[in-house]
């Protein structure tokens, strides 16, 4: 069924869970991330990055979605990710989705604040919820790219600024209204290519100041246990895609090398490709809510 992000949200901050947001960029992934989701009996966020637009546009993809999560017997929010202009925002709630991001993290606090805030008084007047970012969430030169505060992940120990000040974080989501926060501990999109240093307290430290559900973006090269621990602290929402979209490149290479004697169709190749997708996100899945599994 379909929900609300807020309403996702609260039973996984209740419970001390994450529920997994997935990027779904064409129509096998929506398949796998909904299987998965059904088959452990837990609730998913199905999400769209608006630099995935090359891939397969809002106006394409998201009806999918929507469809997928109306049928669905868990409950599922439908979310656009990482919004740069209102326009997309916008159309985004007018196809139905049931929460947006308006990321200007990369912006001026004030011009974050302004716009976060404008994006809140139109979304919650349609009954859509609102996730916004403060703090710069690096991103790897290597399958990332959905981060608009985007930095580099070369070097860590400059960058100490650009993670998320619990005060900062506080007068933030007092002043915009918003849902959910994502925000910076050290975490890298895409693959990770140094070793991450997490900040995990730092989660603990916000909380401490706003108790609000908390976003982790870029989970790449994170351990189980520091996503245990970072859930325990107050994460209630893990974007994830691409280990996923990882694994599913990697299990077509070893399906072409193992079989170097078929001949190769496109709906076996997706089916390989579908397959991998959906046990890695299972995998996950148990990982961000192994506190109700
Ligand atoms: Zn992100």
């Amino acid at each position: 069924m379909l929900v609300t992000m807020e309403e996702i949200l609260k039973e996984a901050k209740e419970k001390k869970y994450a529920v997994g947001a997935f990027n779904v960029p064409n129509l096998e992934s929506v398949q796998a991330v909904i299987s998965a989701a059904q088959e452990l009996n837990v609730p998913v966020i199905l999400q769209h990055a608006e630099v995935h637009e090359t891939y397969t546009p809002l106006a394409e993809i998201g009806p999918i979605m929507l469809e997928y999560a109306k049928k669905a017997t868990v409950p599922v929010c439908v979310h656009f990710d990482h919004g740069a202009s209102f326009d997309m925002c916008v159309q985004a709630i007018r196809l139905g989705f049931t929460s947006v991001m308006i990321d200007a993290s990369a912006e001026e606090y004030d011009i974050n604040l302004a716009k976060t805030k404008e994006m809140v008084k139109i979304a919650h007047a349609a009954g859509v919820s609102v996730e916004a970012e403060l703090g710069h969430i690096f991103t790897s030169s290597v399958g990332g790219g959905e981060g608009r505060g985007a930095v580099g992940a070369d070097d860590y120990d400059s960058l100490n600024d650009c993670y998320t000040d619990p005060k900062t974080a506080k007068a933030f989501v007092e002043a915009t209204g918003v849902d959910a926060l994502a925000i910076s501990f050290g975490t890298t999109h895409g693959v990770y290519l140094t070793e991450p240093k997490l900040d995990l307290n730092r989660i603990t430290e916000i909380k401490n100041e706003i108790d609000i559900p908390f976003v982790m973006h870029g989970g790449s090269g994170v351990s189980d246990e520091d996503f245990k621990v970072a859930i325990a602290n107050g994460i209630a929402k893990i974007n994830y895609y691409t280990y996923s979209a990882k694994a599913a490149g990697e299990a077509v290479e070893t399906y072409i090398k193992e079989n170097p004697d078929t001949q190769m169709f496109s709906h076996d190749i997706i089916d390989v490709m579908k397959t991998a997708m959906k046990e890695n996100v299972k995998a996950a899945m148990k990982v961000f809510a192994s506190s109700i599994l």
